[in-house]
């Protein structure tokens, strides 16, 4: 399986290679650029990647991919004792209302021996998080539930690691909560929507804590592996209850809500937001704000009912509505919960931020490969994948991206490459616009036709007989192919007309075919001074053998058959000659 893989350091994401069709949408679509081009070819750069899954759902051929971990967690639950299973509680988006029950069900047929909803981690973190921020009320806080943002901001915002409130996610809460209340050995897998969980569990502050992390795309391969249909489970009950608005954690506005605070949009000292875009723009807010504020992020757009595993094809705000609904069915019985102490965690400073000082003259270098030093020359287009040229020529020095991937200068090489074969072809080439006038022609053509681009301009007629065109013209073929003598010229060609319909013009090559042309006209002219001569010698031994008949007094009979021996022998001479004739023509042809 991992065979023809390229995968990350945490082999949670990586590349298909024999899938790759060098199309760059995953490097335009990885919000911290982690994709790596190389000889035409896209890998994920572990230490770029915050696995958020991003690219996995954007690639259009299935190329990027999500470890499979489904055997791990078979493995667990058959050899390792006892199960337990951690439900993100967007499994109410996932699954329709009707299988929730019997999802639970479902677990234990395959073989968890508990069942419980990392909500009741949920609710952990939020009381340890106020505790937190009214205990740290002058400075600002970023909530730490998506283990996306947490790379994101240790990798690309070192600064603000400071700002990010330092307890564990619901999922690792939870797992821990499993432990302390089933007591060891237990088997800890969690599953829901989200791939960077995978990440996040094996960071070494947190092993220990959770085996293994499925996706709900996984749980649902294992199932029917399994051989469970969730229409012919019955129906069971968590093994605990989670507090009722922790189930909110996995839409905007959850974390806040479950920690007691208002989560009114119009209340400054909050930001619930969802996306990538959204996210960077609050965590840009804190430069900008004095005031202490709590920002909620949650990487996936609308949260985690929007996480690349969310297996659904459901619109997002339907999922949001199937969770609120799910949640108001809750229990609000709160759950015990621990002190902090067990939910404290620390992050690190992982910084990607490039402090190798790129100057303007290896920019300007690049740049210069590519034919775009002056800037009326950068489009700026983003086919590359990267917003703008110059920060692709960066991406090029830190050895992210290829020249090659700027399409309009691979365009322009491919033009320039047609240009030169055209140039340098030995056969005159022509091309005329939609009223058969010369738009332009190669050097082979103005040596045959005895013209200079002064043509330009002017009908075909004005070279030669226009006919062939005017055929593809009037539409009658889409190719005419013919030998035609130029007598004007001296000249047999062999030609070839085709249209160019995108471009209304027509393409006329020529094949000087006159050498060829004079080497045949040669040999039937040999032919017919052979035959000629075979036929004089055969009129010779007739006059000869009549003689010879007459001298001697012998019968007509006698000398008819003299005659016709003669006869045939002069008619084998004619084959030969033929037969000769063709060597030749084999020979020279
Ligand atoms: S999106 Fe990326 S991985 Fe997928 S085909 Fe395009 S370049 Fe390859
Ligand atoms: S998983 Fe996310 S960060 Fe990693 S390469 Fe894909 S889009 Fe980029
Ligand atoms: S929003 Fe939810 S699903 Fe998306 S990366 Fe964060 S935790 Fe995972």
């Amino acid at each position: 399986m991992i065979s023809n893989v390229q995968a990350t350091t945490q082999h949670v994401v990586y590349t298909n290679k024999a899938q790759c069709r060098d199309c760059y949408r995953c490097v335009r679509m990885c919000p911290v650029k982690a994709v790596r081009m190389q000889d035409g070819q896209a890998y994920v750069e572990p230490s770029r990647c915050i696995a958020c899954g991003t690219c996995v759902r954007e690639c259009p051929q299935g190329a990027k991919s999500v470890r499979d971990d489904v055997e791990i967690a078979r493995r667990l639950v058959r050899d390792g004792g006892r199960a337990a299973v951690s439900l993100a509680p967007s499994f109410a988006a996932a699954f329709p209302a009707w299988q929730h029950g019997r999802l639970v069900a479902a677990l234990r047929r395959l073989g968890f021996g508990y069942v419980g909803e990392t909500a009741i981690g949920a609710a952990h973190v939020a009381k340890a998080t106020a505790e937190i921020v009214h205990r740290r009320s002058n400075r600002s806080h970023v909530c730490t539930a998506c283990p996306a943002v947490v790379s994101y901001v240790e990798r690309y915002r070192p600064q603000l690691v400071d700002n990010l409130i330092p307890v564990v996610s619901p999922m690792i809460a939870h797992a821990r909560h499993i432990r302390r209340t089933l007591g060891e050995p237990v088997a800890v897998v969690f599953i829901g929507p989200c791939v960077a969980k995978k990440a996040e569990a094996e960071r070494p502050e947190h092993r220990g804590a959770v085996d293994c992390v499925l996706t709900f795309a996984e749980l649902r391969r294992w199932l029917e592996a399994e051989g469970v249909d969730l229409a012919a489970c019955e129906e069971s009950e968590f093994d605990e209850k989670p507090a009722g608005e922790a189930q909110l954690f996995p839409l905007e506005g959850g974390y806040v809500r479950t920690m007691g605070w208002s989560t009114d949009v119009l209340d400054a000292r909050v930001l619930c937001v969802s996306g990538f875009d959204e996210m960077t723009d609050a965590l840009d807010f804190l430069d900008d704000t004095a005031q202490p504020t709590v920002i909620e992020p949650l990487f996936c757009t609308r949260g985690c009912v929007g996480g690349p595993a969310m297996d659904t094809d459901r619109n997002s705000f339907s999922r949001r509505k199937r969770v609120l609904d799910y949640a108001r069915k809750a229990d609000e019985r709160p759950n015990e919960q621990p002190g902090a102490a067990d939910l404290a965690t620390a992050f690190r400073r992982d910084s990607l931020i490039e402090t190798r000082e790129i100057s303007e003259e290896a920019i300007r270098n690049v740049l210069n490969m590519t034919g775009k030093a002056a800037e009326e020359n950068q489009l700026n287009c983003g086919a590359c994948g990267y917003s703008t040229c110059r920060e692709k020529a960066i991406a090029v020095i830190r050895g992210l991206a290829e020249p090659e991937m700027c399409l309009p200068y691979m365009k322009r090489l491919a033009e320039q490459r047609v240009d030169r074969i055209i140039e340098t072809s030995p056969n005159g080439i022509v091309i005329l616009d939609q009223h058969l006038q010369i738009l332009g022609m190669n050097p082979a053509f103005r040596r045959y036709f005895r013209c200079s681009d002064t043509v330009c301009g002017r009908p075909i007629a004005h070279l030669m007989d226009p006919e062939p065109f005017e055929r593809l013209a009037a539409g009658q073929e889409q190719l005419v192919e013919r030998t035609v003598t130029h007598k004007k010229y001296d000249m047999v060609c062999h030609q070839v007309h085709y249209p160019l319909p995108e471009d209304k013009q027509y393409v006329g090559i020529f094949v000087n075919v006159t050498n060829t042309q004079s080497s045949q006209t040669k040999l039937d002219e040999l032919r017919v001074q052979t035959v000629l001569q075979a036929r004089e010698l055969l009129n010779q031994q007739m006059h000869l053998a009549e003689t010879v008949a007459t001298a001697l007094g012998e019968n007509t009979a006698r000398g008819e058959a003299l005659l016709d021996r003669l006869m045939l022998l002069a008619e084998q001479q004619e084959q030969d000659e033929d037969s000769m004739a063709t060597s030749w023509k084999n020979a020279y042809s």
